[in-house]
């Protein structure tokens, strides 16, 4: 009976999770059309160099932080957790799509979530990614540390900084909402090659848009 009763509440937890990938109504990504322009608090930066931790999760190469490395936005201060890649770049700016984004994931001592989206365009290689990809280990299993390569998640930001801010959600299932997400305005590049070879492994695990509904994208000048 109560291994009955978990599996019946193991059911009606995902159906939950999976309507609200299919129906909720403050999903990520997002094509950021419309805004509303205002002066927000900047961004500051506190990210360390630290030594590479990276792992192949399945769906992405995902490299992970320890404790130290923060990002402080007014009175809120988030810890980076782990960044990850995505291609395509889910969320668009004015309909442009892109072929990848950087995403660093955050989190605030109250378990506030914050993603922090770096998009990128086709042009020159990108010297982080020349690091990365040829150490994407062979099978998804777990950390692979490397005590001596060092990885500064600095190098992942645009030199300006300005941004859109929205209120999204996780883009795999549960699909929880209520993360903040931060898309910087001014996109990085990669080179050809360098999406080739990331593609190779790991093509179109990138979710689609979602619609807006009532939501009001805030930018920052
Ligand atoms: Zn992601």
């Amino acid at each position: 009976m109560k291994y009955l009763f978990s599996a019946v509440l193991l059911l009606a937890c995902t159906a939950a999770s999976a309507n609200l990938c299919e129906n909720g109504q403050r999903q990520s990504p997002i094509n950021i059309v419309v805004t509303s322009r205002q002066p927000l608090p900047p961004l500051e930066f506190n990210y360390h160099p630290a030594a590479l931790k990276i792992a192949d999760d399945g769906h992405t190469v995902r490299v992970r932080f320890a404790k130290g490395s923060t990002l402080r936005i007014g009175k809120e201060r988030y810890t980076l957790q782990q960044f990850h890649f995505h291609t395509p770049g889910g969320d668009r700016i004015a309909g442009e799509e892109f072929p990848m984004a950087a995403h660093l994931l955050h989190k605030s001592q109250s378990g506030q979530l914050l993603a922090l989206v770096v998009l990128f365009r086709s042009g020159a290689e990108n010297p982080l990614l020349t690091t990365l990809l040829p150490l994407i280990p062979a099978r998804a299993d777990g950390d692979h540390t490397h005590p001596d390569v060092s990885v500064d998640a600095m190098r992942l930001l645009p030199p300006i900084q300005s941004y859109y801010r929205y209120t999204g959600s996780l883009t795999a299932s549960p699909c929880t909402e209520g993360v903040d997400w931060i898309v910087m305005k001014q996109p990085l590049e990669l080179s050809p090659a360098q999406l080739a070879r990331y593609r190779k492994r790991y093509a179109d695990n990138g979710r689609a848009v979602q619609p807006l509904h009532q939501r009001v994208v805030l930018e920052s000048p």
